[in-house]
């Protein structure tokens, strides 16, 4: 028993939703997952520029490493920004030191130009040697040919694709569409409505999945590597495997915090180097998931990543957290006058 683990990963994450607390009420009160997209997240993500995405990015990064989060696998979209959006990104995170590896959503919802700038911001970011994946929004806002482009880059670039999978029933066709493009090292997230096996990682994202309404994934009946993710709820990845395991629980009595602590473990697979990060934990038992299921609160004291202390008592220590608050709730500001 002990205090110290290696650097949590958060499996699926959207940073620029760290701007989005406190944003305006939509016009229309959503009343199911699409018109949530479409009230809250494609008014606001339309709305970003990159001043808007590094402060923000700057917040979900610093929010991350609070938690002992050191890695960050990051899905993004800013059709009114997309060039240059994910070195943004990942310079926002070396700044407080946390490892990103990101992703620009490519989408045909603003037709095939906007389509081929975010294939293009993808394969900018990545040639010129950026860490991250091919980003596809979700199938059922791309075309084929789209979605083929994109599975094409990835392979040309030898790195994975990030991309929603039948979160909701508006996605239900995901499985087959994607069907001969998926790859092991796809990541694929919430994978709800999927009712056909894809090779790859499935990102589960149990509190995101509650907050939409969408269902319960059932990651314990995938077949390959499971990790957990925020899907842009914070990055607190002790409090997203509780709420895992509760889920879990709920589903099936016989599951064990064991269980649900191997989606945890697995995000070591998904970014290694994560593995040798420490964290020192206000618990003295949270290298033991049968006792950290049960105890909330538990809170990263310090935290090295790449063999430098960037959490100090709490504090981290390349950036001054008020500084990036202070700049957070300006940006916010600026983007919820153009909502
Ligand atoms: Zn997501």
């Amino acid at each position: 028993m002990g205090d110290m683990t290696p650097g949590m990963v958060c499996g699926h994450h959207h940073l620029y939703s760290a701007l989005a607390r406190g944003m305006p009420a939509p016009p229309v009160r959503p009343a199911n997952f699409l018109q949530i997209l479409e009230q809250i997240w494609w008014r606001l993500d339309v709305a970003l520029d990159l001043e808007m995405i590094r402060a923000s990015a700057r917040l979900g990064a610093l929010e991350a490493l609070e938690c002992g989060t050191t890695a960050i696998v990051d899905h993004h979209e800013s059709p009114s920004a997309i060039e240059g959006s994910l070195d943004v990104i990942a310079d926002a995170c070396r700044q407080v030191g946390v490892r990103a590896v990101c992703a620009y959503g490519v989408t045909d919802r603003h037709g095939p130009d906007g389509a081929r700038r975010g294939l293009e911001e993808n394969e900018r970011f990545l040639r010129a040697g950026g860490r991250g994946l091919v980003g596809i929004h979700a199938a059922f806002t791309c075309s084929d040919e789209t979605l083929e482009a994109a599975a094409g880059l990835a392979e040309d670039l030898n790195v994975g694709a990030h991309v929603h999978v039948a979160e909701d029933l508006v996605d239900a066709a995901a499985g087959d569409r994607l069907a001969g493009l998926a790859r092991d090292d796809w990541l694929l997230a919430h994978g709800v409505h999927l009712h056909r096996p894809l090779p790859g990682t499935l990102a589960h994202n149990p509190r995101s999945n509650m907050n939409n309404a969408v269902g319960y994934a059932h990651p314990a009946a995938w077949p390959g590597r499971v990790v957990l993710g925020t899907d842009g709820i914070g990055a607190d990845m002790l409090e997203e495997f509780r709420l895992a395991y509760a889920r879990a629980r709920e589903a099936d009595v016989g599951m064990s915090p064991e269980g649900s602590w191997q989606w945890v473990e697995a995000g070591w697979q998904l970014v290694p180097e994560a593995r040798a990060d420490r964290v020192r934990w206000s618990y003295n038992g949270a290298d033991d998931p049968w006792r950290l299921a049960f105890t909330p609160g538990v809170r990263a004291i310090d935290v090295w990543v790449d063999g430098e202390q960037v959490l100090r008592a709490g504090r981290p220590t390349r950036v001054d957290p008020e500084e990036v608050r202070r700049k957070a709730a300006e940006q916010a500001k600026r983007l919820f006058a153009r909502l």
